[in-house]
Formats: C-alpha cells, structure tokens, sequence
C-alpha cells in the first residue's frame, strides 16, 4: 500500500477521534504523484480501508484506481490541487465550535500564537454554499489561489485545512476547532482580546517556520 495512503487513512480516523467529523460527515485527500487519494462517498472516515480509497488523476478527474465512489465534493479538492502545486493534502471538516461560531457572526481571528503560526492572516471565511456543488469548488478555488490561503472557513458547514503534508493538514484543522472553541469560550465571559498587528508581525519575525517546526515536533498524530 501506498505510504501516503496508510498515512491519511491513519489521520483520517484521528479526526474522528477528536470529534471534528461525525458519521460519513467530511473528507480527505492526498497528492501522491499525479493522483489524489480522496475519502469515498458513504463511509466513516473512521472505517474506510485502503481498498475503499478511489485514486483520481489530478489533470483529468478520472478515477484511476479503486472501484469505490469518490467523496462527493471531489470537485473542491481537485480544484485545489490544479491550484497549489504547494499543497499536498486537503483535510475537510465539520468541527462543530467553528461551525457555531462563525455561523453566528462571528470571524475566527487569532488570540493565540499556535494559531496564527499555522493559519497565517489570510483565513477566508465562505458564505454558505450549496454543499457538494461546482458552485462550492469554485468558491473555494477563488480563495485557495492565494499562496497564503492554508484554511478557508465554510459558514454553516465546516472548515478545510491545506497543507504541504497530510501532518500539517492535520494540526491546522486542529487548531482551527481550538481557536474557534478558545474564541468562544472568551466570549462567554467577556470580551476576547486577539493579537494585534503587531504582535503578529512581531511572530513573523521569529521566523514562523522554524516555529511551526518545533510545534510539528512537540505534537504527535
Ligand atoms: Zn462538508
């Protein structure tokens, strides 16, 4: 079995695991040469094997390998892949503090320093868009474009997280669920104080990369 594939479907139970999907509820996919890896359509994330997985050409969307339906918004991570050659794994969810939060108003903005290491300023935040349609792929290409662009919001429906390795997907859907559940808590008991400009460009300057490599090292899937 592809390494790559072990990985994700490793990962993909983890999210179940953390409460971030429920049921057959989100989706993964992984860049492996000229394929992507995505989560078939009617499975828990937390069940589906290594035979489950269909693999999909990223140039043409032809199905290449597995018989199994692909997840039905296929068309949102393959628009993200032609995108970002950078990106080489897409993890979407529906962690349910996100979705309470910024379906109330309410802009995740970062109020601790793991957050905006791994998120980055540019977080878009999508107005609701018709799940599993073209119109959402092509809402999230628009945003996506942007090399800066490492997590989109879906109002009433969930996040996704892009990153250079199933990994860092991962800990930035992490830490878009605890920034959502930190902002929230905050707002129950006043008002939330989120870093300034300054304090973020101040991050910036100590170099987020070697950062957000010591916090891969600390944490473990
Ligand atoms: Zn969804």
């Amino acid at each position: 079995m592809s390494a790559i594939l072990d990985e994700l479907i490793q990962t993909a139970a983890s999210l179940v695991t953390a409460d971030l999907v429920r049921g057959a509820g989100g989706n993964v996919s992984a860049r492996d040469g000229d394929l992507m890896w995505l989560s078939p359509s009617g499975f828990s994330l937390a069940d589906a094997s290594a035979d489950d997985y269909p693999g999909i050409r990223i140039d043409t969307g032809r199905i290449d390998q597995g018989t199994n339906r692909p997840s039905s918004e296929v068309l949102m991570h393959l628009a993200i892949y032609r995108q970002r050659p950078d990106v080489n794994a897409v993890i979407h969810t529906h962690p349910p503090i996100t979705i309470a939060l910024t379906s109330s108003g309410h802009d995740l903005k970062p109020m601790f320093a793991d957050y905006y290491v791994y998120l980055g300023r540019n977080v878009p935040h999508i107005p609701y868009v018709t799940v599993t349609t073209p119109e959402l792929a092509v809402e999230v290409e628009k945003v996506a474009a942007a090399p800066d662009c490492h997590g989109i919001v879906l109002r009433n429906h969930g996040a996704i997280a892009l990153g250079t390795s199933i990994k860092e997907s991962y800990f930035r859907t992490l830490a878009i669920e605890e920034q959502a559940t930190i902002q929230h808590a905050a707002l129950q008991v006043g008002r939330p104080t989120f870093l300034s400009e300054a304090e973020c460009d101040k991050l910036d300057r100590l170099g987020s990369e070697s950062y957000r490599r010591e916090l891969l090292a600390r944490m473990r899937v």
